[in-house]
């Protein structure tokens, strides 16, 4: 018999009716002998909900309060769904965060897990067969003994870590997909499902874009070697096998070249004119923005004609958009530049496969493929592999729908 992680996300939960389905996985794999731990997010829309009411209360609210308050909507779930087991005479009870307890550091708001204290876990598994639900997204920092939250989506990091921390065969995340696609299969209909996807590219995927996994929780998964699947919680739970598997790159027999396109609309652009090209200009630049814990992702400098100075392009997070502007117009005389220029409407796009290793060309075809659409190219960066383009956000469609189709992503 195995010791299985089961993770389902805010919209398997968002109702007692979707709740006693996701009961009807757990009641599968429990009455096929194995050791259960679950582990919840809050009900679809909560989280927002919650963070919608810290920020109306005070814009700057005391971080240690927000959290207090965000991490209520994992509790709400436990609860609900050891209720439910419990009618189904699984025996079960809800773990909260502290309660674990599940150690975090102190940042409040993005949290990291650091330990994860089993015993009390596996003393239920091994006394009563006890169904183990637990709050995802949240954890205890212990000198303070405040309650911390993981970041946007950290249910998933949630799991892994109780995956890694109760020696758990298996971390199953159940999503309202059926597993990890080519590209994001809401936006493009012709998306293959991936049997198996390498770790580096799922790190990859999930940083650049695809929310399907928070990448701490993919992180964690490769140090840990925990054997990660997603899966859908709306496939019958009596018939479900389908899925991904996040593995090892050699455990992936037909490689392809390209594996996967991100899309992250959470970017902004900063173009400084007509800097003065001299040593030091990068530092004076982008040191006041590192001191403010802004950072800095794709840069593009283009000498100008007129020697002596340069132009410089950069992308910021949007959240930063307007804190990284502040900044810089404030020292505008110290770095000398004209203008600054900033756009938020714009969006990265990301070709992900570990295949780019061996091939040349790769990128190429895509600066070829986007020209022939009229979509502009903004900014560039590569590396090993992957590689990314900042284009106008009213082109991402067409050109994750282009970039798909060259790589021969597409659904036959
Ligand atoms: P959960 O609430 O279960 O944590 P999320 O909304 O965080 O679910 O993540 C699942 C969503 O991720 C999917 O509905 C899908 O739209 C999106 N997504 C983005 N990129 C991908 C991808 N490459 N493969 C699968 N899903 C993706
Ligand atoms: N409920 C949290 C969020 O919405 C954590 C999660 O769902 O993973 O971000
Ligand atoms: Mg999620």
């Amino acid at each position: 018999m195995s010791r299985l992680v089961l993770k389902f996300g805010g919209t398997s939960v968002a109702n007692i009716e979707r709740i006693r389905n996701v009961a009807r996985h757990i009641d599968r794999e429990w009455k096929a002998g194995h050791d259960v731990a679950v582990v919840v997010s809050a009900m679809a829309g909560k989280t927002n909900e919650l963070v919608g009411w810290c920020d109306e209360a005070s814009r700057l609210c005391d971080r240690r309060e927000y959290d207090a308050v965000v991490a209520s909507g994992e509790q709400v779930t436990a609860g609900l769904l050891a209720i439910v087991l419990q009618e189904m005479h699984i025996p079960a009870r809800s773990w909260q965060g502290w309660q674990v307890p599940i150690f975090t550091s102190h940042e409040h708001g993005f949290g990291r897990i650091q330990h994860i204290e089993s015993a009390a876990i596996i003393k239920g598994f091994a006394e009563r067969r006890e169904v183990a639900v637990i709050t995802g997204f949240q954890g205890l920092h212990e000198e303070t003994a405040r309650i911390v939250t993981l970041g946007r989506g950290g249910s998933d990091t949630s799991a892994v870590a109780v995956a890694a921390g109760i020696g758990a065969d298996r971390c199953d995340i159940y999503t309202d997909v059926d597993g990890v696609y080519t590209t994001d299969p809401r936006i493009v209909p012709k998306a293959r499902r991936l049997d198996r996807i390498a770790f580096e590219e799922m790190l990859e995927m999930a940083s650049l874009g695809a929310k399907v996994l928070q990448v701490r929780s993919v992180e964690l998964a490769m140090v840990h070697k925990v054997k990660t699947f997603v899966r859908s919680s709306f496939d019958d739970p009596d018939n479900s096998n389908q899925g991904t598997l996040i593995c090892d790159e050699e455990d992936i027999v037909e490689s392809q070249v390209v594996t996967g396109i991100a899309f992250s609309r959470d970017e902004a652009q900063i173009t400084l004119r007509r800097v003065a090209d001299r040593p030091g200009i990068a530092a004076a630049i982008f040191m006041p923005l590192a001191d403010a814990n802004i950072n800095v992702d794709m840069i593009v400098q283009v000498a100008s004609e007129d020697s002596g100075v340069t132009d410089l392009t950069f992308t910021v997070s949007a959240a930063d958009f307007a804190r990284a502007q502040k900044i810089l117009t404030d020292a505008k005389q110290q770095i000398g530049f004209r203008t600054l220029q900033g756009a938020s409407d714009v969006v990265k796009i990301s070709v992900i496969g570990v295949g780019m290793r061996s091939h040349a060309g790769v990128a190429a075809r895509a600066f070829k493929a986007l020209a022939e659409k009229g979509i502009n190219i903004r900014a560039i960066t590569t590396s090993e592999i992957k590689f990314s383009v900042l284009i106008e956000a009213a082109y991402t469609e067409l050109a994750v729908r282009t970039l798909h189709t060259l790589y021969g992503l597409d659904n036959a």
